[in-house]
């Protein structure tokens, strides 16, 4: 089964995600709480939890916004964020090279996590795989939520890791079945595109990515990102951080 997600813009180009279950819903990364309750109230939801996938405040600074309007509620986060999360209950401690439970079932979806670490130290994908997919029939194309390590067409700045790991973190999100959504922290896409085109001048299909671009781009995929993205289509760990570099005065 497919979950409902609702992108809730925040800041000036943040995500937070509200994922559906019934009259409540677990948010992902509640950047403010002002439109997050907003869009919750208009669909008639509750919240339920909250999905953390880095310690950044751009990414937690709804939580305590959150309990106040409903009330104490469980907050998931990976294990080495704990003190940095607010409210932080469940500390998920996910390797980073391969997904596991996570021990949390979302509107009949058993949750995954792994360890991405690259933007920061601590910084975890929740993978929502759909129950045709953990039964192994792979129907289902499954959601993940990547925080500021995948955005589309581009990666997080490395505040927290290394070259290497960034490079680890995307293989392993791009290893992931082809049509899998991901659902990512920034709106950056149209920048990260002028960006990939620099760097691959003849790659049509970043021109084409470009060229048919809304204002709200999440979710990418894991096909799209792999024919667009820069740090994703880097050699190795080298190339990668020659980029990274590269974008950071771009
Ligand atoms: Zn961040
Ligand atoms: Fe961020």
């Amino acid at each position: 089964m497919t979950p409902t997600i609702t992108a809730v813009p925040c800041l000036r180009d943040n995500y937070a995600y509200l994922v559906h279950d019934g009259d409540t819903a677990w948010v992902v990364d509640p950047s403010e709480s002002a439109p997050v309750i907003a869009a919750l109230a208009r669909l008639g939801l509750r919240a339920a939890g909250v999905l953390a996938t880095h310690h950044h405040v751009d990414h937690t600074g709804g939580i305590e916004g959150l309990i106040a309007h409903f009330g104490t509620m469980p907050v998931a986060a990976h294990a080495l964020d704990r003190g940095r999360v607010p409210a932080q209950s469940l500390f998920i401690d996910a390797p980073a090279d391969r997904f596991i439970a996570a021990d949390l079932t979302i509107a009949g979806c058993q949750v995954l996590a792994a360890h991405i670490p690259g933007h920061t130290r601590a910084a975890i994908a929740w993978y929502l795989v759909g129950a045709d997919d953990a039964a192994g029939s792979g129907d289902a194309e499954g959601d993940v939520f990547t925080g500021d390590t995948l955005f589309a067409a581009g990666c997080g700045r490395l505040f927290e890791g290394t070259p290497a790991q960034m490079h680890s973190s995307l293989q392993l999100l791009c290893g992931l079945p082809v049509a899998t959504r991901l659902w990512f922290g920034h709106e950056y896409t149209a920048a990260n595109l002028r960006f990939a085109a620099a760097v691959e001048p003849g790659h049509t299909p970043i021109a084409v990515r470009a060229e048919h671009l809304a204002s709200c781009t999440t979710p990418t995929t894991v096909a799209l990102e792999r024919a667009t993205n820069p740090f994703v289509r880097a050699r190795d760990a080298i190339e990668l951080g020659e980029r990274r570099a590269a974008k950071d005065t771009f």
